[in-house]
């Protein structure tokens, strides 16, 4: 049997990104997610492939009803905190705050609705905010997916597993089988000495899609992988904002063919959502 894969969506509005917090007032925050989103979930129903959104609570606290349609048609819903906040900057406390925050958000969406999964904005759990997976367990979490094992000049764990582990509380790059938290980190190929992230959403944007494919399944014959994508980057009406050039280059490129090639990945391998893939 093929092995399955995991798919996630990471549900946030085009203004979320750390990038763009010192270029958008304000004002200019205007809600796109319902829009971006809809092609996305019909492409999935189509496919008959169910995903793990993980969740702004800002957008469960604005689109209920969007929160509703998922949960009811099979998408597993995890946390991806309250308002978006870069761990890095965050105290225990905050971080607490965000959690119940988003949990009153969720509670008034879909009653009763079990998350068990996290997602750290930008990616920001590393050696610096370890402490955040004793957090997760304390409050109930049965799993994060936010590890990225190679460290990039904005965010990464040098040396952490590659395949699914439980990860020391005191260091996301160390495994402890006794009292580690389970992480399915983001996805990377090893390639002799190198590893390319190979996770999605940027990378399945700026990579021909001949290459990118070539890495997962390199992956794929060794263990499950964990693919996400943001609304923002599958929607050809994603506002742009005047960024320097790397930065644009990272958010906006070939936004317009993100969806074709996702479809071409649903064909190729075969994905459920995170907590299935775990066996939660
Ligand atoms: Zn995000």
């Amino acid at each position: 049997m093929k092995v399955i894969h995991a798919l996630s969506v990471d549900l946030e509005e085009w203004y979320h990104s750390d990038l763009l917090i010192p270029h958008v007032r304000a004002g200019e925050r205007v809600s796109q997610v319902r829009e971006a989103v809809r092609p996305l979930i019909d492409l999935l129903h189509r496919a008959g492939v169910r995903a793990t959104f993980f969740t702004v609570g800002e957008v469960a606290r604005d689109h209920p009803d969007l929160i509703q349609e998922l949960a009811t048609t099979g998408h597993e819903i995890a946390c991806h905190t309250m308002t978006h906040p870069n761990l890095w900057r965050l105290t225990p406390e905050k971080f607490r705050d965000e959690l119940e925050q988003y949990r009153e958000a969720m509670e008034r969406a879909v009653s009763g609705q079990e998350v068990l999964g996290f997602r750290a904005p930008m990616f920001s759990l590393d050696r610096r905010t370890h402490w955040v997976l004793g957090e997760l367990r304390d409050a109930g979490f049965r799993y994060d997916s936010s590890v990225v094992p190679v460290r990039t000049p904005w965010y990464g764990v040098r040396g952490a597993p590659l395949g699914v582990y439980r990860a020391s509380l005191e260091d996301p790059g160390r495994t402890d089988d006794e009292a580690g938290f389970l992480e399915f980190p983001l996805t990377a190929c090893s390639l002799g000495r190198l590893r390319i992230p190979a996770a999605g959403g940027v990378y399945l944007r700026l990579l021909p899609y001949p290459v990118f494919r070539m890495l997962l399944r390199r992956v794929a014959r060794q263990r499950p992988f964990v693919i996400y994508v943001h609304p923002w980057e599958t929607y050809p009406g994603t506002p742009t904002c005047p960024l320097p050039f790397v930065e644009r280059l990272g958010l906006y490129t070939n936004i317009r063919h993100t969806l074709a090639r996702l479809e071409r990945l649903l064909s190729e391998f075969r994905f459920a959502p995170v907590r299935e893939v775990l066996d939660l």
